[in-house]
């Protein structure tokens, strides 16, 4: 089955910041392959802009050196060189000053100023801020004195939205004086992966699992996000961030509300958001014992997270492992463990859903211990699994074996259907399309942060050093403990 590639209407796109980091390795490349797939038209088109001084053909160069480096280069097929070239010819550049007048008037010139009122000359127009967030406020007003925030206007702002949830709440008040919530598209990236949207898929397309899906069934939950490198090149950022701001707040509990969340009445964007935003005002505070901080220690020649960062005495840390409770009838007594930290043992994310035992096993001790498990797996491969048991084949008795039913599907749907598209790609794309329904409301955000900042604040006054753990281990042991102390166990860190 070939995935249906439906064009997006034609548009413009203004990437501040483009000659950075994330637009190099991410945003250019994404655009590419949306426009190799036919879903953008050649009338599009795409501007970066920064501080940079560069001319349209240097930033053209730019650009093309970011899709080769990414994969997605035309190598020596002339279709596909025909193809970058007419990409290319869609991309323009300015130089321009966030915090200053320099290029503002240019990129005006270029992209036609304000609209006219005449609604059938209106083209969406998408500025992406691929800067620091101390520019979302500049960006926000500039584009509202040239005339450039109307109706048709629409803005992408990426992680981290905040540091905590005072600072979190002056950025959308920033946002909020020139552009209005339905056009603020606040990534995370987790979101635009194809196995998160599959996880709704599976949940609420189906009526196997629903029923289950509570705490009468499932016994906990397991979100894991593993990394397996260290903090390299981006340690000074890092340092003033930490695991809990960097990935829990928002990764892990975007995850967490996707699997916890009630069905929404429609798949929108605010009845999405509404079930999301009930389950974070759910979660019960995390008490000082059901969290555990780590920060790896150095091994086997490779530096430790304190040499890497340049700072001896940094108590940031690189792991947090953390048990959540949700406060409502349909999870109370259910919990979710989450864990995620760097240098782990494997690059491997997945969510796991352990269902009970069964009341009465009626095999007796020969048939062992099995519990079904449904494992969404998003990194590196993405995928959903079932374990289910059943009996072990052959004439030895009855013993009873779990095996995987894998619900990836990439055999019934062809191979196409493992070609999943960046998450980059899906998000940039659902900007153009004006559909918020996989980003951010900023009132989930700021409850996200209303959760996690009361842990940081305790170990910021708590004054104990996060525990060291081993390279390539799976985090300190008292984060084993948690779940131990509980009956359980954290599944191993595999891709
Ligand atoms: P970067 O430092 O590589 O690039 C910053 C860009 O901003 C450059 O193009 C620079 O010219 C431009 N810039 C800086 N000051 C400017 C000004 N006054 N006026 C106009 N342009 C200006 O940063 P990055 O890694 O590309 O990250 C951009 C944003 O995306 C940040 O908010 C970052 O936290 C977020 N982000 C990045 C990644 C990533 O993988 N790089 C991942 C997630 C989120």
């Amino acid at each position: 089955m070939v995935s249906r590639v439906i064009p997006v209407e034609p548009f413009d796109l203004v990437v501040f910041g483009g000659t950075g980091d994330l637009a190099r390795r991410k945003i250019l490349p994404a655009l590419f392959r949306r426009f190799r797939a036919g879903q953008i038209g050649p009338d599009a088109r795409i501007i970066g802009a920064a501080r940079s001084e560069l001319e349209d053909a240097e930033y053209r160069d730019f650009a093309a050196e970011a899709i080769t480096e990414a994969g997605y280069d035309a190598g020596c097929d002339d279709d596909a060189s025909e193809m970058l070239s007419r990409f290319l010819s869609m991309v323009a550049y300015v130089t321009l000053d966030a915090r200053g007048d320099t290029g503002w008037d240019d990129l005006e010139t270029l992209i036609g100023g304000p609209h006219p009122e005449a609604t059938a000359e209106r083209r969406v127009r998408a500025f992406y801020f691929s800067v620091g967030p101390g520019l979302f406020g500049d960006l926000a007003e500039r584009l509202h004195d040239h005339g450039l925030s109307d109706a048709e206007s629409r803005i992408v702002v990426e992680k981290p939205f905040g540091r905590d949830l005072a600072s979190a709440r002056e950025l959308n008040l920033v946002l909020a004086r020139h552009f209005d919530e339905t056009q603020i598209y606040r990534i995370d990236h987790y979101l635009g992966k194809e196995t998160v949207q599959n996880l709704m898929a599976v949940r609420f397309g189906n009526m196997l699992f629903e029923p289950l899906w509570n705490s009468q069934y499932v016994d906990h939950i397991q979100i894991t996000v593993a990394e397996d490198v260290g903090v390299g090149g981006r340690g000074g950022y890092y340092d003033r961030s930490g695991a809990m701001r960097d990935m829990m707040q928002n990764h892990l509990m975007q995850l967490l509300c996707l699997i916890a969340m009630e069905p929404p009445a429609k798949f929108d964007p605010d009845a999405v958001r509404d079930e999301k935003l009930k389950v974070i005002r759910a979660l019960d505070p995390v008490t000082p014992g059901d969290v555990v901080r780590g920060q790896y220690t150095g091994s086997d020649g490779r530096p430790g997270y304190r040499e890497e960062v340049g700072d001896p005495e940094s108590t940031t840390e690189s792991f947090v492992a953390l048990k959540a409770r949700i406060s409502n009838w349909r999870w109370a007594g259910t919990p979710f463990y989450m864990r995620t930290g760097k240098r782990l043992r494997e690059r491997a994310s997945e969510i796991a859903v352990v269902f009970k035992d069964t009341p009465h096993s009626i095999f007796g001790v020969e048939g062992g211990d099995h519990r079904n498990i449904l494992t969404i797996k998003l990194q590196p491969n993405e995928g959903i699994e079932l374990g289910v048991t059943i009996k072990e084949p052959g004439p030895g008795g009855m013993r009873l074996v779990d095996v995987p039913l894998d619900m990836t599907f990439a055999e019934a749907l062809g191979p196409d259907s493992a070609d999943f598209p960046d998450a980059y790609e899906r998000l940039i794309m659902d900007v153009i399309r004006g559909n918020q329904t996989l980003f951010m409301r900023g009132d989930e955000v700021e409850a996200a942060w209303a959760w996690t900042d009361p842990v940081i604040e305790d170990w910021q006054t708590g004054g104990e050093p996060p525990l060291g753990y081993e390279t390539g281990s799976a985090g300190p042991d008292d984060a084993l403990m948690l779940m131990h102390r509980d009956g359980r166990r954290w599944r191993d860190i595999k891709a």
